[in-house]
Protein backbone atom coordinates (compact mmCIF):
# COMPACT_ATOMS: atom_id res chain seq x y z
CA UNK A 1 0.00 0.00 0.00
CA UNK A 2 3.20 1.86 0.34
CA UNK A 3 4.73 4.14 -2.38
CA UNK A 4 7.15 6.36 -3.29
CA UNK A 5 7.42 9.53 -5.75
CA UNK A 6 9.93 8.70 -8.39
CA UNK A 7 13.47 10.60 -7.79
CA UNK A 8 15.08 11.52 -10.18
CA UNK A 9 18.61 11.12 -8.06
CA UNK A 10 18.61 8.13 -8.69
CA UNK A 11 16.30 7.19 -11.54
CA UNK A 12 19.31 5.71 -13.78
CA UNK A 13 20.69 3.72 -10.76
CA UNK A 14 20.84 -0.36 -11.28
CA UNK A 15 18.07 -1.54 -9.63
CA UNK A 16 19.31 -3.62 -6.03
CA UNK A 17 18.52 -7.27 -6.33
CA UNK A 18 15.86 -8.41 -3.47
CA UNK A 19 16.99 -9.50 -0.32
CA UNK A 20 17.73 -9.15 3.19
CA UNK A 21 18.02 -5.24 4.47
CA UNK A 22 21.35 -3.74 4.20
CA UNK A 23 21.60 -1.11 7.11
CA UNK A 24 21.64 2.04 5.36
CA UNK A 25 23.03 4.95 7.86
CA UNK A 26 20.25 7.85 7.56
CA UNK A 27 21.80 11.28 6.84
CA UNK A 28 19.18 13.09 9.95
CA UNK A 29 20.14 14.52 13.46
CA UNK A 30 19.62 11.73 15.63
CA UNK A 31 17.44 11.58 18.33
CA UNK A 32 19.95 11.72 21.46
CA UNK A 33 17.75 10.89 24.34
CA UNK A 34 20.06 8.10 26.17
CA UNK A 35 17.31 6.83 27.93
CA UNK A 36 16.01 3.41 27.21
CA UNK A 37 13.02 3.09 25.35
CA UNK A 38 10.25 0.94 27.06
CA UNK A 39 8.62 0.90 23.50
CA UNK A 40 8.97 -2.48 22.32
CA UNK A 41 10.96 -4.34 24.53
CA UNK A 42 8.96 -8.16 25.49
CA UNK A 43 8.14 -8.91 29.25
CA UNK A 44 11.43 -10.41 29.67
CA UNK A 45 13.33 -7.35 28.51
CA UNK A 46 11.28 -5.44 30.62
CA UNK A 47 11.85 -7.18 33.71
CA UNK A 48 15.49 -7.09 32.99
CA UNK A 49 16.22 -4.23 32.44
CA UNK A 50 14.09 -2.87 35.98
CA UNK A 51 16.67 -5.56 37.81
CA UNK A 52 19.62 -3.57 35.57
CA UNK A 53 18.40 -0.66 37.75
CA UNK A 54 18.22 -1.82 41.10
CA UNK A 55 14.84 -2.76 40.99
CA UNK A 56 15.15 -5.84 43.71
CA UNK A 57 14.49 -9.10 41.92
CA UNK A 58 11.77 -10.42 44.17
CA UNK A 59 9.87 -6.93 43.00
CA UNK A 60 10.87 -6.91 39.22
CA UNK A 61 7.74 -9.02 37.99
CA UNK A 62 4.81 -6.75 39.94
CA UNK A 63 6.57 -3.96 38.44
CA UNK A 64 7.38 -5.37 35.03
CA UNK A 65 3.39 -5.64 34.72
CA UNK A 66 2.28 -2.65 36.62
CA UNK A 67 4.47 -0.73 33.90
CA UNK A 68 3.30 -2.69 31.24
CA UNK A 69 -0.21 -2.19 31.81
CA UNK A 70 0.40 1.64 31.72
CA UNK A 71 2.06 1.88 28.64
CA UNK A 72 -0.01 -0.80 26.59
CA UNK A 73 -3.84 -0.99 28.31
CA UNK A 74 -3.64 3.12 29.47
CA UNK A 75 -1.46 4.73 26.75
CA UNK A 76 0.79 6.21 29.36
CA UNK A 77 4.05 7.81 28.18
CA UNK A 78 5.40 9.87 31.51
CA UNK A 79 6.02 7.74 34.71
CA UNK A 80 4.23 10.45 37.02
CA UNK A 81 1.05 9.40 35.86
CA UNK A 82 2.06 5.69 37.11
CA UNK A 83 0.28 6.05 40.41
CA UNK A 84 0.50 2.46 41.88
CA UNK A 85 4.02 2.82 41.23
CA UNK A 86 6.30 4.18 44.39
CA UNK A 87 7.32 7.73 43.97
CA UNK A 88 10.92 6.69 44.39
CA UNK A 89 10.62 4.01 41.65
CA UNK A 90 9.00 6.62 39.61
CA UNK A 91 11.65 8.86 39.71
CA UNK A 92 14.02 6.09 38.60
CA UNK A 93 12.27 4.87 36.05
CA UNK A 94 12.25 8.39 34.56
CA UNK A 95 16.56 8.37 34.40
CA UNK A 96 16.71 5.47 32.78
CA UNK A 97 14.09 4.87 30.80
CA UNK A 98 11.46 6.83 28.31
CA UNK A 99 8.17 5.72 26.80
CA UNK A 100 8.68 7.01 23.15
CA UNK A 101 6.70 8.27 20.59
CA UNK A 102 7.37 9.13 17.26
CA UNK A 103 7.46 12.77 15.51
CA UNK A 104 4.16 12.88 13.66
CA UNK A 105 5.62 14.80 10.67
CA UNK A 106 1.92 14.90 9.38
CA UNK A 107 -1.43 13.50 10.20
CA UNK A 108 -4.08 13.82 7.31
CA UNK A 109 -7.89 13.51 7.59
CA UNK A 110 -9.61 12.10 4.45
CA UNK A 111 -13.16 13.57 3.98
CA UNK A 112 -14.12 8.99 3.96
CA UNK A 113 -12.84 8.53 7.50
CA UNK A 114 -9.16 7.94 6.10
CA UNK A 115 -6.24 8.85 8.68
CA UNK A 116 -2.82 9.00 7.36
CA UNK A 117 0.38 9.25 10.33
CA UNK A 118 3.71 10.43 8.67
CA UNK A 119 6.09 9.22 11.36
CA UNK A 120 9.66 10.18 11.86
CA UNK A 121 11.88 7.74 14.19
CA UNK A 122 14.61 8.68 16.14
CA UNK A 123 17.16 8.66 13.52
CA UNK A 124 15.23 10.57 11.28
CA UNK A 125 13.90 8.42 8.57
CA UNK A 126 10.12 7.96 8.14
CA UNK A 127 7.38 5.58 7.30
CA UNK A 128 3.79 5.84 7.13
CA UNK A 129 0.87 4.30 8.96
CA UNK A 130 -3.08 4.63 7.51
CA UNK A 131 -6.32 4.18 9.70
CA UNK A 132 -8.73 3.08 7.48
CA UNK A 133 -12.56 3.13 9.16
CA UNK A 134 -15.26 0.63 7.23
CA UNK A 135 -18.75 -0.29 8.81
CA UNK A 136 -17.91 -3.07 10.74
CA UNK A 137 -14.19 -2.42 11.27
CA UNK A 138 -11.44 -0.14 11.04
CA UNK A 139 -8.08 -1.36 9.88
CA UNK A 140 -4.43 -0.39 10.23
CA UNK A 141 -1.80 -0.73 7.85
CA UNK A 142 1.51 -0.71 9.71
CA UNK A 143 4.60 -0.78 7.69
CA UNK A 144 7.52 -3.29 8.23
CA UNK A 145 10.55 -1.20 7.14
CA UNK A 146 11.95 1.92 5.87
CA UNK A 147 11.71 1.54 1.87
CA UNK A 148 11.60 -1.90 0.59
CA UNK A 149 14.16 -4.11 -1.22
CA UNK A 150 11.78 -6.01 -3.11
CA UNK A 151 11.39 -3.39 -6.59
CA UNK A 152 8.02 -4.85 -7.67
CA UNK A 153 7.95 -2.83 -10.97
CA UNK A 154 4.20 -1.35 -9.85
CA UNK A 155 5.82 0.13 -6.05
CA UNK A 156 7.34 3.50 -5.57
CA UNK A 157 8.63 2.39 -2.35
CA UNK A 158 11.63 0.22 -4.70
CA UNK A 159 12.56 3.67 -5.78
CA UNK A 160 13.43 4.76 -2.04
CA UNK A 161 17.62 5.05 -1.42
CA UNK A 162 16.82 4.36 2.23
CA UNK A 163 15.90 0.80 3.59
CA UNK A 164 16.35 -0.35 6.80
CA UNK A 165 14.26 -2.61 9.23
CA UNK A 166 11.84 -0.67 11.61
CA UNK A 167 12.47 -1.84 15.49
CA UNK A 168 10.40 -3.73 17.25
CA UNK A 169 9.32 -0.53 19.06
CA UNK A 170 8.73 1.52 16.16
CA UNK A 171 6.68 -0.83 14.17
CA UNK A 172 4.34 -0.98 18.14
CA UNK A 173 4.67 2.93 17.91
CA UNK A 174 2.56 2.73 14.90
CA UNK A 175 -0.26 1.70 16.56
CA UNK A 176 0.48 3.19 19.47
CA UNK A 177 -0.14 6.50 17.75
CA UNK A 178 -3.46 5.51 16.11
CA UNK A 179 -4.73 5.13 19.33
CA UNK A 180 -3.41 7.97 20.95
CA UNK A 181 -4.97 9.95 17.92
CA UNK A 182 -8.31 7.84 18.24
CA UNK A 183 -8.89 8.26 22.05
CA UNK A 184 -8.29 4.79 22.40
CA UNK A 185 -6.88 4.40 25.54
CA UNK A 186 -7.73 2.65 28.09
CA UNK A 187 -7.63 -0.18 25.68
CA UNK A 188 -10.91 -2.09 26.43
CA UNK A 189 -12.21 -4.84 23.80
CA UNK A 190 -15.52 -3.21 23.27
CA UNK A 191 -16.25 -0.66 20.81
CA UNK A 192 -13.06 -0.05 19.60
CA UNK A 193 -11.56 1.92 16.22
CA UNK A 194 -8.48 -0.07 15.27
CA UNK A 195 -10.12 -3.60 15.05
CA UNK A 196 -7.88 -4.75 12.74
CA UNK A 197 -3.92 -5.05 11.86
CA UNK A 198 -2.54 -5.17 8.45
CA UNK A 199 1.09 -5.55 7.69
CA UNK A 200 1.03 -3.93 4.14
CA UNK A 201 2.45 -0.58 4.50
CA UNK A 202 5.78 0.01 3.29
CA UNK A 203 8.45 -2.68 3.59
CA UNK A 204 8.69 -6.25 3.26
CA UNK A 205 7.40 -7.94 6.66
CA UNK A 206 8.97 -11.71 6.40
CA UNK A 207 12.05 -9.89 5.71
CA UNK A 208 12.40 -8.07 9.13
CA UNK A 209 10.98 -11.38 10.67
CA UNK A 210 12.10 -11.12 14.26
CA UNK A 211 11.27 -7.55 15.06
CA UNK A 212 8.02 -8.11 13.40
CA UNK A 213 7.03 -11.09 15.44
CA UNK A 214 7.80 -9.43 18.58
CA UNK A 215 6.27 -6.05 17.89
CA UNK A 216 3.13 -8.50 17.14
CA UNK A 217 3.38 -9.97 20.24
CA UNK A 218 3.31 -7.09 21.81
CA UNK A 219 0.08 -6.07 20.26
CA UNK A 220 -1.31 -9.16 20.94
CA UNK A 221 -0.78 -9.57 24.46
CA UNK A 222 -3.10 -10.35 26.73
CA UNK A 223 -2.62 -7.50 29.64
CA UNK A 224 -2.01 -5.01 27.12
CA UNK A 225 -3.74 -3.79 23.64
CA UNK A 226 -5.12 -7.31 23.48
CA UNK A 227 -5.58 -7.78 19.37
CA UNK A 228 -6.91 -11.01 18.34
CA UNK A 229 -4.22 -12.96 15.95
CA UNK A 230 -6.96 -13.61 13.73
CA UNK A 231 -8.09 -9.86 13.31
CA UNK A 232 -4.13 -9.19 12.02
CA UNK A 233 -2.67 -10.35 8.50
CA UNK A 234 0.80 -10.60 7.32
CA UNK A 235 1.21 -9.73 3.78
CA UNK A 236 4.11 -10.94 2.13
CA UNK A 237 5.67 -10.87 -1.66
CA UNK A 238 6.35 -14.60 -1.20
CA UNK A 239 9.69 -14.91 1.12
CA UNK A 240 8.84 -18.64 0.58
CA UNK A 241 11.34 -20.03 3.59
CA UNK A 242 9.59 -17.64 6.38
CA UNK A 243 6.08 -18.08 5.96
CA UNK A 244 5.98 -21.09 7.92
CA UNK A 245 8.06 -19.94 10.90
CA UNK A 246 5.07 -17.02 10.32
CA UNK A 247 2.25 -19.47 10.45
CA UNK A 248 3.69 -21.20 13.66
CA UNK A 249 5.59 -18.59 15.70
CA UNK A 250 3.19 -15.72 15.30
CA UNK A 251 -0.38 -17.49 13.95
CA UNK A 252 -1.49 -14.73 12.21
CA UNK A 253 -3.35 -14.43 8.99
CA UNK A 254 -1.95 -14.37 5.52
CA UNK A 255 -2.27 -12.31 2.75
CA UNK A 256 -0.13 -12.95 -0.55
CA UNK A 257 1.01 -10.26 -3.09
CA UNK A 258 0.73 -12.82 -6.40
CA UNK A 259 -0.40 -10.64 -9.17
CA UNK A 260 0.49 -12.53 -11.69
CA UNK A 261 -0.30 -16.77 -12.58
CA UNK A 262 2.39 -17.59 -14.30
CA UNK A 263 6.54 -17.22 -13.98
CA UNK A 264 7.39 -14.94 -16.93
CA UNK A 265 4.62 -12.22 -16.16
CA UNK A 266 5.19 -13.02 -12.25
CA UNK A 267 9.24 -12.37 -13.06
CA UNK A 268 8.73 -9.03 -14.60
CA UNK A 269 6.68 -7.64 -11.63
CA UNK A 270 7.78 -8.99 -8.59
CA UNK A 271 11.17 -9.59 -8.95
CA UNK A 272 11.04 -12.14 -6.07
CA UNK A 273 9.72 -14.65 -8.21
CA UNK A 274 13.37 -14.87 -9.74
CA UNK A 275 14.37 -16.33 -6.21
CA UNK A 276 10.89 -18.03 -4.63
CA UNK A 277 9.00 -19.84 -8.08
CA UNK A 278 5.33 -18.99 -8.01
CA UNK A 279 5.20 -23.16 -7.51
CA UNK A 280 7.17 -22.74 -4.26
CA UNK A 281 4.88 -20.34 -3.24
CA UNK A 282 1.97 -21.73 -3.77
CA UNK A 283 3.19 -24.94 -1.62
CA UNK A 284 4.01 -22.70 0.86
CA UNK A 285 0.63 -21.55 1.06
CA UNK A 286 -1.13 -24.98 0.85
CA UNK A 287 1.19 -25.27 3.70
CA UNK A 288 0.94 -22.32 5.83
CA UNK A 289 -0.68 -23.60 9.59
CA UNK A 290 -4.07 -23.06 10.46
CA UNK A 291 -6.33 -21.86 7.22
CA UNK A 292 -9.53 -23.74 6.31
CA UNK A 293 -12.22 -22.46 5.02
CA UNK A 294 -13.00 -20.08 7.42
CA UNK A 295 -9.88 -18.81 7.82
CA UNK A 296 -8.71 -18.82 4.45
CA UNK A 297 -5.52 -17.15 2.54
CA UNK A 298 -5.58 -13.37 0.83
CA UNK A 299 -4.44 -13.29 -2.91
CA UNK A 300 -3.92 -9.95 -3.57
CA UNK A 301 -3.58 -9.58 -7.09
CA UNK A 302 -3.51 -5.40 -8.54
CA UNK A 303 -5.06 -5.01 -11.83
CA UNK A 304 -2.32 -3.92 -14.60
CA UNK A 305 -3.83 -3.35 -18.56
CA UNK A 306 -2.60 -5.70 -20.95
CA UNK A 307 -0.51 -7.14 -18.25
CA UNK A 308 -2.16 -9.90 -15.86
CA UNK A 309 -5.65 -8.84 -16.40
CA UNK A 310 -7.17 -11.48 -19.47
CA UNK A 311 -9.69 -13.94 -19.38
CA UNK A 312 -7.34 -16.53 -20.02
CA UNK A 313 -5.66 -14.88 -16.55
CA UNK A 314 -8.60 -15.15 -14.42
CA UNK A 315 -8.66 -18.88 -15.09
CA UNK A 316 -5.60 -19.84 -14.74
CA UNK A 317 -5.83 -17.91 -11.90
CA UNK A 318 -8.75 -20.11 -10.48
CA UNK A 319 -7.02 -23.62 -11.45
CA UNK A 320 -3.78 -22.21 -10.10
CA UNK A 321 -5.91 -21.94 -6.63
CA UNK A 322 -7.70 -24.88 -6.37
CA UNK A 323 -5.15 -26.93 -7.97
CA UNK A 324 -2.95 -26.51 -4.56
CA UNK A 325 -6.21 -27.08 -2.68
CA UNK A 326 -5.85 -23.44 -1.20
CA UNK A 327 -9.09 -21.90 1.05
CA UNK A 328 -8.70 -18.87 -0.97
CA UNK A 329 -9.83 -15.51 -1.59
CA UNK A 330 -8.92 -13.05 -3.65
CA UNK A 331 -8.71 -9.22 -3.49
CA UNK A 332 -8.20 -7.23 -6.81
CA UNK A 333 -6.52 -3.97 -6.64
CA UNK A 334 -6.99 -1.42 -8.78
CA UNK A 335 -3.72 0.01 -9.90
CA UNK A 336 -3.00 3.51 -8.80
CA UNK A 337 -0.81 5.00 -11.27
CA UNK A 338 2.26 7.22 -9.84
CA UNK A 339 4.21 9.95 -12.18
CA UNK A 340 6.63 7.97 -14.59
CA UNK A 341 5.37 4.33 -13.38
CA UNK A 342 5.56 2.03 -16.21
CA UNK A 343 1.65 0.36 -16.31
CA UNK A 344 -1.70 1.39 -16.11
CA UNK A 345 -4.63 0.17 -14.20
CA UNK A 346 -6.96 -2.21 -15.99
CA UNK A 347 -10.27 -0.76 -17.91
CA UNK A 348 -12.93 -0.92 -15.21
CA UNK A 349 -15.61 -3.66 -17.05
CA UNK A 350 -11.79 -5.56 -17.31
CA UNK A 351 -11.67 -5.23 -13.64
CA UNK A 352 -15.61 -6.45 -13.08
CA UNK A 353 -15.06 -8.94 -15.31
CA UNK A 354 -12.24 -10.38 -14.08
CA UNK A 355 -13.75 -10.56 -10.56
CA UNK A 356 -16.77 -12.04 -12.46
CA UNK A 357 -14.87 -15.07 -13.82
CA UNK A 358 -13.32 -15.69 -10.02
CA UNK A 359 -16.78 -15.09 -8.26
CA UNK A 360 -18.38 -17.96 -10.37
CA UNK A 361 -15.75 -20.51 -9.86
CA UNK A 362 -16.96 -20.07 -6.11
CA UNK A 363 -13.80 -17.70 -4.75
CA UNK A 364 -14.38 -14.66 -3.26
CA UNK A 365 -12.89 -12.19 -5.25
CA UNK A 366 -13.98 -8.81 -4.43
CA UNK A 367 -12.50 -5.34 -5.84
CA UNK A 368 -10.68 -3.05 -2.94
CA UNK A 369 -12.18 0.26 -3.44
CA UNK A 370 -9.60 2.69 -3.59
CA UNK A 371 -9.47 4.74 0.12
CA UNK A 372 -8.40 7.92 1.24
CA UNK A 373 -7.48 9.45 -2.53
CA UNK A 374 -8.21 13.21 -1.68
CA UNK A 375 -4.99 13.02 1.19
CA UNK A 376 -2.84 10.47 -0.83
CA UNK A 377 -3.45 7.42 1.41
CA UNK A 378 -4.62 4.95 -1.32
CA UNK A 379 -2.77 1.65 -1.95
CA UNK A 380 0.05 3.19 -5.03
CA UNK A 381 0.07 6.66 -3.16
CA UNK A 382 1.49 6.75 -0.07
CA UNK A 383 5.12 8.12 0.39
CA UNK A 384 4.78 9.89 -2.80
CA UNK A 385 3.48 12.99 -1.04
CA UNK A 386 6.21 12.94 2.09
CA UNK A 387 8.43 12.23 -0.66
CA UNK A 388 7.55 15.94 -2.10
CA UNK A 389 7.58 17.56 0.78
CA UNK A 390 10.82 16.37 1.70
CA UNK A 391 12.23 17.20 -1.60
CA UNK A 392 10.42 21.07 -1.08
CA UNK A 393 12.15 21.05 2.57
CA UNK A 394 15.75 20.20 0.92
CA UNK A 395 15.15 23.09 -1.88
CA UNK A 396 14.00 25.34 0.70
CA UNK A 397 17.37 24.52 2.65
CA UNK A 398 19.22 24.92 0.16
CA UNK A 399 17.81 28.25 -1.16
CA UNK A 400 18.53 29.28 2.73
CA UNK A 401 21.85 28.20 2.73
CA UNK A 402 22.76 30.09 -0.47
CA UNK A 403 21.32 33.07 1.07
CA UNK A 404 23.71 32.75 3.96
N1 LIG B 1 5.96 -6.51 0.82
C1 LIG B 1 4.67 -6.99 1.26
C2 LIG B 1 3.92 -5.97 2.08
C3 LIG B 1 3.52 -4.72 1.33
S1 LIG B 1 1.87 -4.87 0.88
C4 LIG B 1 3.87 -7.43 0.08
O1 LIG B 1 4.30 -7.21 -1.04
O2 LIG B 1 2.84 -8.06 0.25
C5 LIG B 1 1.76 -3.64 -0.28
C6 LIG B 1 0.60 -3.90 -1.23
O3 LIG B 1 0.40 -2.66 -1.92
C7 LIG B 1 0.90 -4.94 -2.29
O4 LIG B 1 0.11 -6.07 -2.15
C8 LIG B 1 0.44 -4.28 -3.57
O5 LIG B 1 -0.67 -4.96 -4.05
C9 LIG B 1 -0.03 -2.93 -3.20
N2 LIG B 1 0.49 -1.94 -4.14
C10 LIG B 1 1.77 -1.58 -4.35
N3 LIG B 1 1.85 -0.63 -5.30
C11 LIG B 1 0.59 -0.40 -5.69
C12 LIG B 1 0.02 0.48 -6.64
N4 LIG B 1 0.76 1.31 -7.36
N5 LIG B 1 -1.32 0.46 -6.80
C13 LIG B 1 -2.09 -0.37 -6.04
N6 LIG B 1 -1.60 -1.19 -5.13
C14 LIG B 1 -0.28 -1.22 -4.95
Amino acid sequence: MTQTAPDSAHSGAPMASPGPVVPVVSPRAANTDPRRDILGLSRDELRAALIEIGVPERQANMRAKQIWNWVYHRGVTDFDAMINVAKEVRACLGEAFRISRPEIVDAQYSNDGTRKYLLRFDDGSEAEAVYIPDEDRGTLCISSQVGCTLNCRFCHTGTMRLVRNLTPGEIVAQMMVARDDLGEWPASTDNRRVTNIVMMGMGEPLYNFDNVKKALQIVMDKEGIQMSRRRITLSTAGVVPMMLRCGEEIGVNLAVSLHAVNNETRDEIVPLNKKYRLEQLMEACAAYPGTHNARRITFEYIMLKDINDSDADARELVRLLTRYKLPAKVNLIPFNPWPGSPYECSDWDRVERFSDLVFKAGISAPIRTPRGRDIMAACGQLKSASEKKRKSEILREQAAATQD
